[in-house]
């Protein structure tokens, strides 16, 4: 029989991903008994270290891409936010609440406070966050400039002081959101999620009652209302978001179009930092992105979570979370050749995967390897990042490493995929057995022509080979499992925009200049000439498409042909807002105009068009395919 796929937690958690893991057959790594390569998952809930990202091998994930706090750490969020809102305007960009980076921004936020109170009119409200930490710590609220007091760097927005209330209560909206990959952009959000509420009724009158105004579990789990029946929220603080869907089904309110704008807000964050984070095939990463609703049914978005907590405090985690880790590991498409580590390990014919994966002629930002870094002529301020290269030994070691490496990856010439093989190479392992195949599986492991993308390759076309979905059985609300400390905790960086991760690769010959650390040039709106790498433009039907669902994570973007095919180069944000933008109105419209909303047998071009991309409309219960709604371009 084929090893167990293995995996490797970080600091003994979180204990979910290890029931959920071990539950479907797979094992946990033993230091002590095996091979420092020999794994296939390792989970974090912090950053991984450059080297981890540079030494990862083909049959080996890692839960988190390299050098996003850009969206997950709320100063950098809010500093993005701004540039995208100056560059693509301020209409798209106009669902993060104003915010002050302090102490940067204090005299502007003085100069705003100032003009509201001389016009006049409705108190103006604000929030205070630290922003390097989290579950609520250190936030607090204020109307008037003189109460602000902060002695950590924060951020100072503006308080959502209309939000949608389910019986008095306030509460937002935990999306869970997997990017399957940045280059392509590559976005799968779960059906499932948390309405978290506060555990007082919302009352401005009293700034300081946390309860009343924050939504945080791990503030509202020790109010003293906790336990007591809410109205319609009942006791506790959570619901699951088809809870929340039965509540929408009694208002009179378009469901489809607000989700659609909560789906707007995920594609349009990733955006800002999709061009510059740095090519890595084997990453797949789980954010939590947290949605007030206002009482116009206005989604707005307050942060983003780096690690979401996989805690289990009550029945609505357990129905939510557990699926979700095991659509994770679906969405992470192993096949039986990762198995196979140990061998392809002796054979010694391995590389690492994200230097050396590159898609050939596609300038995205990759990792630069150490040897790369120390020739550089990077700045003085990076050397800490090295102290490896200061000891010679040490540094001739990596040299020699590398060169090793470097002369395979030359014979290799092509990419190796972001996961094993493809279908047809699954099967023929599967029908023949892995065991006496372990070689033939070898050689498609490091064979050029196993190198594709394989996203395809999911339960429906591997039946008997894919991982299996973990049977959904409902478990009792054990104790709070193992506290994930770590849990939405990120390494501090002084400005990840212009961390030495960023440099593409090509400009490292020479000093690493302040023009590396911009975007690039894809604002522009003038329409390029697309080309495809090899493979993608020799396929029949165009460019791969990535399964539409995998479990109850929906594909939400690429979400059509226009949009594929921006997403295959230098990521074309103009040409994906404006679909996103012509989706949305089209909704909008819908709720005036019932007719519009058509299905494929009403018209026959509709079905033509979908034919071979189709997508669904995530978020409603039983989310329908956009081309059986309307007409797609
Ligand atoms: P943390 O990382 O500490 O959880 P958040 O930004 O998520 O910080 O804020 C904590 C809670 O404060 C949110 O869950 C929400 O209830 C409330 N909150 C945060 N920002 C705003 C805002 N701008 N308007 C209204 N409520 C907010």
């Amino acid at each position: 029989m084929a090893a167990s796929l293995v995996f490797k937690l970080h600091d003994r958690g979180p204990e979910l991903v290890r029931e959920v893991l071990l539950e479907r057959g797979w094992q946990e790594y033993d230091g002590g008994r095996q091979e420092e390569e020999d794994w296939n998952l390792y989970w974090r809930g912090s950053m991984f270290g450059s080297s981890e990202y540079h030494n990862l091998l083909p049959w080996q994930r890692l839960n988190h891409h390299p050098k996003t706090a850009g969206i997950t750490r709320k100063d950098l969020l809010a500093r993005n936010l701004r540039r995208m809102r100056a560059t693509m305007g301020s209409a798209l960009y106009d669902f993060s609440p104003t915010a002050f980076i302090l102490p940067t921004d204090y005299t502007r936020l003085l100069a705003q406070c100032n003009r509201l109170q001389r016009r006049g009119g409705a108190s103006v409200y604000w929030i205070c966050k630290p922003v390097d930490l989290s579950r609520g710590r250190g936030i607090f609220l204020f109307d008037h400039i003189k109460d602000l007091v902060y002695d950590c760097p924060v951020i100072v927005q503006r308080y959502i002081s209309n939000p949608l209330l389910i019986s008095g209560y306030k509460f937002d909206l935990r999306i869970y959101v997997c990017v399957k990959s940045f280059h392509p952009l590559t976005v799968y959000v779960h059906q499932e999620g948390l309405v978290r509420f506060a555990t007082e009724k919302y009352d401005l009158s009293s700034l300081h009652n946390v309860y009343a105004h924050l939504t945080n579990t791990s503030i509202n789990k020790s109010g003293p209302f906790y336990k007591t029946k809410k109205g319609r929220v009942g006791p506790g603080c959570k619901w699951t978001l088809g809870q929340f869907r039965h509540f929408l089904h009694s208002q009179d309110v378009n469901e489809l179009l607000l989700w659609q704008r909560i789906n707007n807000i995920v594609t349009l964050t990733l955006l800002t930092i999709a061009p510059t984070v740095p090519y890595c095939p084997n990453c797949v990463e789980l954010f939590g992105f947290d949605v007030l609703v206002d009482a116009k049914y206005k989604p707005w978005l307050l942060e983003v979570n780096y690690s979401p907590a996989l805690t289990l405090d009550c029945q609505a985690d357990v129905i939510v979370k557990k699926s979700l880790i095991s659509d994770l590991i679906d969405l992470m498409n192993y096949t039986p050749a990762d198995r196979l580590r140990e061998r392809a390990h002796q054979e010694g014919r391995y590389r690492a995967c994200c230097r050396a994966n590159k898609p050939s002629r596609v300038p995205v930002p990759v990792l630069p390897n150490k040897v790369q870094r120390k020739t550089s002529g990077l700045h003085p301020s990076h050397v800490h990042r090295l102290p490896l290269l200061k000891n010679p030994h040490l540094s001739e070691k990596i040299n020699q490493r590398e060169s090793r490496q470097q002369a395979f990856i030359t014979s290799c010439q092509t990419h190796l995929p972001p996961v094993g093989l493809n279908a047809t190479e699954c099967r023929i392992i599967e029908a023949t057995g892995a065991k006496n195949h372990t070689n033939k599986a070898l050689n498609l492991i490091l064979s050029t022509d196993s190198r594709r993308n394989v996203s395809g390759v999911n339960e429906r076309t591997l039946p008997a080979t894919a991982p299996r979905r973990t049977r959904r059985r409902r478990l009792h609300v054990s104790e709070v499992t193992q506290r994930d400390a770590a849990e939405t905790e990120v390494e501090l960086e002084t400005d990840a925009s212009s961390s030495i991760l960023d440099v593409p690769r090509r400009r490292l010959e020479t000093r690493a200049s302040a023009a590396s650390w911009t975007l690039p040039n894809i604002y522009s709106g003038n329409k390029r000439l697309v080309s495809f790498p090899l493979e993608a433009s020799t396929a029949v039907n165009g460019p791969p498409v990535p399964p539409l669902r995998v479990g109850d994570f929906i594909r939400t973007f690429p979400f059509n042909p226009a949009t594929l095919k921006a997403s295959r180069l230098n990521l074309d944000v103009r040409t994906v807002t404006q679909e996103l933008h012509k989706l949305t109105a089209e909704l909008a419209s819908a709720q005036s105009d019932s007719s519009k909303l058509r299905t494929e047998e009403e018209d026959g071009t509709d079905a033509e068009a979908g034919a071979d991309f189709e997508s669904l409309l995530w978020g409603p219960k039983d989310p329908p395919l956009i081309s059986q709604r309307f007409r797609t371009s």
